[in-house]
C-alpha cells in the first residue's frame, strides 16, 4: 500500500482500478486468471518478450547505422534488460503462484524496477527510468495485442492516472466510466483541475510520479477532498474510504435540497450564484444545483474538442442551446480564450517560449480577424434567444478593449447589411485577469458594461507563478494580499456606476473565501455548478456586517500566511444552519 499526497483538485472519493494513460495508453483488462490458464499466460509472456527483444535488436542496428554506436548503446540497455533471465523468472513466478495475468504481473515488475532506479544515487541509472517505461509499453503492447481497450470506449469504470490531461483528451474520454483522476502535475486552477470539477469527478493533482508508482489495474483510492491517493489499499483502508464515500454522497444529496432557497445573508443581502460551464450539456445540471444563470461560458472547449475549427453554424447552435436551456437567465459568453495551457493544435500556432505571455486569447483573436468575426457572428446571431452578454478575456490595455468592441461593431454592421437579426444592446464586458486591468479598472469601467474578475490568471500574473506548474503550486495563493488589493481595486472601480462586477475564478467556489469576497463588495460569484450549494449554505449562515469586518482585517495583512490562518479561523467559527 502506498499513500501519496497531492493537491485536492475536485472533491469526493473514488475507488477503482487504475488506467495509467502515460505508460499503457490502454487498460490492463484483468488482474488474475483461472489457474488452468497459467500455461497460456506464460506462453503469452514469452512470445511478447521475444517479440519486444527482436524489435529492440532491430532498433539498435538501425541506430548504429544511422547515428553511430554511442546512440545504439541505449538500446543495448533495453536488450539486456529484457533478456535478463531474472525478469522472466520473477514475472513467471507471479503468474504461477498468484495467478496474475501476464500483463498485470509484468506491469507490476516494471513499476517496481522503476521505483528502485529512481531512488538510486547513480545519475546514469536514474536516467534509465524513462527507458524502463518505454520498455514496459513495448512489452505490454505485445502481451495485450488486440485485446487493447480504446480509451474513448471503456468497458469498465476506471481511475485515470496520467501525467496531465489535455482539454481535448478530457472531452474525448468516456465520461460514464471515469471514477477519478490522479495526475502528476498541475495545481488547483490548472485546466485539468477545472475540467475535473466541471465533470464532478474526484481528482488529485501534483502527485509527482504517480504514473510510475502505479501500474495498470492496481486498485486506487482517490480522495479528491483531501488531496490523497492510496495505491493498493488494504481491506481496512478500503472500508474506511467507502464509508467516507457514502458520507460525501449523503452530504451532496443534502446540499442539493438547497436548490430552491435563496442565497441571502442573515442580514438580508442577496448574492447571485452563477455557473461556469464549458459545454451546453452542462446547463441542466447547473440549474439543478441552483445556478441563477451562467456567469462564464468557456467557449474554447468547442474548439479544443473538435478536429476542425467549428463552423459559424456549429458555434451558433451551441450558444443558442445554452440560451434556450437557461430560459431567460443571464448567460455570459466569453470569447475564445485559446493559448497557453489551452492550446488548440488545430490553430497551428507555433511553439512559444512563454505561452502564458504570448499570442493567446483576445490577442490571438485580434490578429486572426476572420476566425474572431465568425465567432462573434455566431454569438450575436444567438443573442435574440435570451439574456446574452459578451465578455472579452485577457485584456491588459484599453486599446485591446476598444479594438475588440470595434470588431464587434463591424460584425453588427455586416449582420445588418445581410438582414440577420440580433440584439444590438447586448452588454459587452471584460475579464479582469491581468494586474494592468485591475490597476486601470477605473478607466475600463467607462467603456465596459461589466467586469468579471478571473482570479486564476490574476493570481498567476500578479505573483508570476504558473498556475499549471506543480513545482510552484505552493506559491500560488489567490489570498496573497497583492491579489486581494487588485480584486478590491476592481470592485471599488464599479461602485457608484452602472457596471456590474462578478468574480469567476476558482476562488468563487472555495468556501474559505466566501465571506472575504462578500466583504470586499462582491455580490455575484460564478463557479463550477457543483460548488453552488456549498457556497449558498455559507452565504445563508453569515451576515454582511461580519463579512465586512473580515475584509477590513484581511486587507491590512501583508503576508498570505496571515490571511490564510485568519480565514481558516473565521471559516471554522461559522456554523451553517442545517437546513441542508
Ligand atoms: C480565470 O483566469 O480566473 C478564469 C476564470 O479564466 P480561465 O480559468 O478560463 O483562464
Ligand atoms: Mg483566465
Amino acid at each position: 500500500m502506498i499513500t501519496k499526497k497531492g493537491i485536492n483538485a475536485s472533491p469526493g472519493v473514488a475507488i477503482g482500478p487504475a488506467l495509467v494513460l502515460d505508460t499503457e495508453e490502454y487498460r490492463i483488462p484483468h488482474r488474475t486468471i483461472d489457474p488452468a490458464l497459467c500455461a497460456l499466460e506464460l506462453r503469452n509472456l514469452d512470445a511478447a518478450l521475444a517479440a519486444a527483444r527482436q524489435e529492440v535488436a532491430e532498433l539498435r542496428a538501425a541506430a548504429a547505422a544511422k547515428l553511430g554506436d554511442k546512440t545504439a548503446v541505449i538500446f543495448a540497455f533495453h536488450e539486456q534488460f529484457i533478456a535478463d533471465p531474472k525478469l522472466r523468472e520473477s514475472v513467471a513466478e507471479q503468474i504461477e503462484r498468484r495467478h496474475f495475468t501476464a500483463a498485470y504481473a509484468f506491469g507490476q515488475f516494471m513499476k517496481e524496477r522503476q521505483r528502485v532506479f529512481r531512488n538510486v544515487a547513480d545519475p546514469y541509472l536514474k536516467e534509465r527510468v524513462r527507458d524502463l517505461a518505454d520498455l514496459e509499453r513495448r512489452v505490454l503492447r505485445h502481451i495485450l495485442g488486440r485485446t487493447r481497450e480504446n480509451m474513448t470506449r471503456l468497458t469498465e469504470p476506471v481511475i485515470i492516472v496520467a501525467n496531465d490531461i489535455t482539454p481535448s483528451q478530457a472531452v474525448s474520454l468516456d465520461r460514464g466510466h471515469i471514477l477519478g483522476f490522479a495526475i502528476n502535475v498541475g495545481g488547483q486552477t490548472s485546466h485539468t483541475a477545472i475540467i475535473a470539477r466541471m465533470l464532478g469527478i474526484p481528482a488529485v493533482v501534483a502527485l509527482g510520479d504517480i504514473t510510475t508508482d502505479v501500474s495498470g489495474s492496481e486498485t486506487l483510492i482517490v480522495d479528491g477532498s483531501n488531496g490523497i491517493v492510496v495505491a493498493n489499499p488494504d481491506g481496512e483502508t478500503i472500508a474506511r474510504y467507502s464509508t467516507r464515500q457514502r458520507d460525501y454522497q449523503r452530504f451532496e444529496d443534502k446540499l442539493r435540497s438547497l436548490r430552491d432557497v435563496p442565497a441571502v445573508t442573515q442580514d438580508g443581502v442577496a448574492v447571485q450564484l452563477l455557473a461556469n460551464i464549458e459545454v451546453p450539456e452542462e446547463v441542466p445540471e447547473a440549474l439543478e444545483y441552483g445556478a441563477e444563470g451562467v456567469g462564464l461560458f468557456r467557449t474554447e472547449l468547442l474548439f479544443l474538442s473538435s478536429q476542425r475549427i467549428p463552423s459559424e453554424e456549429q458555434q451558433y447552435e451551441a450558444f443558442r442551446d445554452v440560451l434556450r436551456a437557461t430560459a431567460g437567465k443571464p448567460v455570459v459568453i466569453r470569447t475564445i480564450d485559446l493559448g497557453a495551457d489551452k492550446l488548440a493544435p488545430l490553430l497551428g500556432a507555433p511553439h512559444e517560449h512563454n505561452p502564458a505571455l504570448g499570442l493567446r486569447s483576445l490577442r490571438y483573436c485580434l490578429m486572426h480577424l476572420d476566425l474572431f468575426k465568425t465567432h462573434l457572428r455566431a454569438i450575436l446571431r444567438a443573442s435574440g434567444e435570451g439574456d446574452l452578454r459578451i465578455m472579452f478575456p485577457m485584456i491588459s490595455t484599453l486599446m485591446e478593449l476598444r479594438q475588440a468592441k470595434s470588431t464587434l461593431h463591424d460584425v453588427m454592421e455586416d449582420l445588418d447589411e445581410e438582414g440577420i437579426p440580433f440584439r444590438r444592446d447586448v452588454p459587452v464586458g471584460m475579464m479582469v485577469e491581468t494586474p494592468a486591468a485591475a490597476l486601470l479598472a477605473r478607466a475600463f469601467v467607462r467603456e465596459a458594461a461589466f467586469l468579471s474578475i478571473g482570479t486564476n490568471d490574476l493570481t498567476q500574473y500578479t505573483l508570476a507563478v504558473d498556475r499549471a506548474n506543480a513545482r510552484v503550486a505552493h506559491l500560488f495563493s489567490s489570498h496573497n494580499p497583492a491579489v486581494l488589493k487588485l480584486i478590491s481595486l476592481a470592485v471599488r472601480a464599479t461602485q457608484g456606476r452602472p457596471v456590474e462586477v462578478s468574480l469567476c475564478g476558482e476562488m468563487a467556489g472555495m468556501p474559505l473565501y466566501t465571506q472575504l469576497l462578500l466583504g470586499l463588495g462582491l455580490r455575484r460569484l460564478s463557479m463550477a455548478p457543483k460548488e453552488i450549494p456549498v457556497i449558498k449554505r455559507l452565504v445563508r449562515a453569515t451576515t454582511l456586517a461580519r463579512c465586512r469586518a473580515i475584509a477590513r482585517t484581511v486587507i491590512r495583512f501583508d503576508a498570505d500566511r496571515q490571511v490564510l490562518n485568519y480565514l481558516r479561523d473565521e471559516y471554522r467559527n461559522i456554523e451553517p444552519e442545517d437546513d441542508a
